[in-house]
């Protein structure tokens, strides 16, 4: 965590800029210390209301960000806002941007068997000289050692953990000293979006703090994870009311 930091709900979020957290992970692969990053949404911060373990591994962090519209009103609530909103979507695709520039090793970890390999493809196009250190899909069994001792081998500079929340953030905590990986990133779906698969919202909607509602209606699936967000309204406004 940076000294620069707002709490949100219990959760602490670094008030950073998308080119301020880029330069951070950075760092970590300057000093070669494995270093834990976690993109916070309104439904991760409800989820570590109840997740012990979750809320013990946000407060473990190296970095924590503000992913979400939710989180940047309720940072602003609450009385400190933070700079802006650091999607995990956006900072994977600069530090991939990064990576070509300086030879950084990418390995990509996560999604159905295909996916990686399609997302790599996508953004070896798109960032020319991108390193791909290696990929693996993210259905294996939870103490799958041949993944950890794949990974460790390759020598990442950078590990893209696309397993969702919370099971990403727990796999890259838990295995964080084995795999001696300068930056774990956990990216939820950006492997499906970079893919193709998925769909993101358009930039006005982003824009308007609306992604939300466009993944709702994409992914109706998510109804009820998504009832975390109102919850979410709700907590933060009492919090908000009960600090006047
Ligand atoms: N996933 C995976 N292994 C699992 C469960 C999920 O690799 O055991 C992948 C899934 O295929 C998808 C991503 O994790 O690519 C989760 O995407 P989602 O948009 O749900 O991310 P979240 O909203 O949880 O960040």
């Amino acid at each position: 965590m940076t000294n620069n930091r707002t709490k949100v709900l219990g959760v602490w979020v670094d008030r950073v800029t998308m080119d301020q957290a880029a330069q951070i992970a950075e760092q970590f692969i300057q000093l070669r210390e494995p270093s834990l990053i976690a993109t916070a949404n309104a439904e991760m911060v409800m989820l570590a209301q109840q997740d012990e373990e979750l809320a013990a591994i946000l407060r473990s962090c190296e970095l924590v960000l503000a992913d979400g519209a939710g989180v940047v009103w309720a940072a602003g609530r609450l009385g400190h806002r933070v700079p802006e909103r650091v999607a995990g979507f956006d900072l994977t695709q600069e530090l991939l941007l990064r990576s070509a520039q300086h030879g950084y090793r990418v390995f990509w970890l996560g999604a159905a068997p295909g996916i990686a390999e399609a997302a790599i493809q996508k953004a070896t196009q798109k960032y020319p000289g991108l390193i791909t250190a290696g990929f693996q899909d993210g259905f294996f069994s939870a103490d799958d050692q041949d993944v950890i001792r794949l990974i460790h081998e390759a020598k990442p500079d950078i590990l893209l953990c696309a397993l969702g929340v919370p099971k990403q953030e727990k796999w890259l905590s838990k295995n964080k000293a084995l795999l001696q990986v300068p930056v774990l990133i956990g990216v939820g779906g950006t492997f499906d979006v970079m893919a193709g698969i998925v769909k993101r919202a358009p930039v006005w909607m982003q824009k308007a703090g609306l992604e939300w509602s466009y993944r709702l209606l994409s992914q109706p699936t998510r109804l009820l994870r998504m009832l975390a967000l109102p919850r979410f309204v709700v907590s933060v406004l009492k919090a908000a009311w009960t600090s006047r």
